[in-house]
């Protein structure tokens, strides 16, 4: 095939279907990875306005199975033989006090946005490092340099993620892979609005919605996440090292 491939995690809705299209129309082949099948008209509907269906493939992948991960990207290797770009976009905001947040939710938290991209990226490191060449942009957050009440257990997951990706830049410079962090501030997504385990009995409930709706206030009037879609087009067709793009 002839056209570069991306791989894009999370790409249902918000950034990751926004960076879908947005790489797609650019002459990207996308396999657009959602862990609901169900889901997949969000991104084909909108495709086929765009005439770009053709180029994008669905591809179910729950980020937090890494097995799947593993059979996944064997699957890209042997059917498209290149990876250009792969773009670790999924995520959750798991709110709550520090001490009511139970550790499942921790866990939960921890499962998709850290472990999530290690799973995805060493299932596709074989074959970057074979191929020597390619960009694995990681979707961070503006949270990992600016902290907020009540957002402890995602601040936490995102440090986490910049802390790996800045080791894992140095490691493979050498083989012409270079690793991007993406530090976005707000954009109109469906991240704050999904359901929550904060217990109706909980002190912290007014706080935690106060703040919850600030952001949510803040990323209503924010920005189209067309906008990431495009930065990272633009990213895309740069081959110089850089790191981080907020
Ligand atoms: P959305 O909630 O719209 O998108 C999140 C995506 O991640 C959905 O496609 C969701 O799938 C998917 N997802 C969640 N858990 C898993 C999983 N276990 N396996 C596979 N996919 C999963 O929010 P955004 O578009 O805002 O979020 C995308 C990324 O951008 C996140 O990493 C987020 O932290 C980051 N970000 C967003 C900001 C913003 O202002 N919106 C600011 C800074 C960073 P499903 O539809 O099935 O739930």
């Amino acid at each position: 095939m002839d056209r570069p491939v991306a791989f894009v995690t999370g790409a249902s809705s918000g950034i990751g279907l926004a960076t879908t299209l947005a790489l797609a129309k650019e002459g990207y082949h996308v396999i657009a990875a959602i862990r609901n099948l169900q889901k997949q008209g969000e991104i084909l509907q909108p495709a086929k306005k765009e005439n770009i269906q053709a180029r994008i493939q669905i591809c179910e992948l729950d980020v937090t199975k890494p097995e799947k991960a593993s059979i996944v990207a064997n699957q890209v290797w042997e059917e498209h033989g290149r990876l250009d770009i792969l773009i670790n976009n999924a995520g959750i905001s798991v709110p709550g006090a520090v001490e009511e947040v139970d550790f499942l939710d921790w866990r939960k938290q921890f499962e998709t946005n850290f472990f999530g991209i290690v799973y995805v990226t060493k299932a596709f490191l074989p074959m970057l490092r074979e191929q020597k060449r390619g960009q694995i942009i990681n979707m961070s957050s503006g949270a990992s340099f600016l902290g907020s009440p009540y957002t402890a257990p995602y601040t936490a997951s995102k440090c986490a993620i910049e802390g790996f990706s800045e080791s894992l830049r140095f490691e493979l410079l050498p083989y012409g892979i270079y690793v991007v962090l993406i530090e976005p501030g707000f954009y109109q997504t469906n991240i704050l609005k999904r359901e929550t385990n904060i217990s109706p009995h909980s002190p912290y409930k007014a706080d935690v919605e106060r703040i919850q709706s600030f952001l949510n206030r803040f990323s209503n009037q924010a920005k189209d996440p067309r906008i990431v879609g495009e930065k990272i087009v633009a990213i895309s067709k740069k081959k110089a090292p850089r790191m981080r793009y907020i």
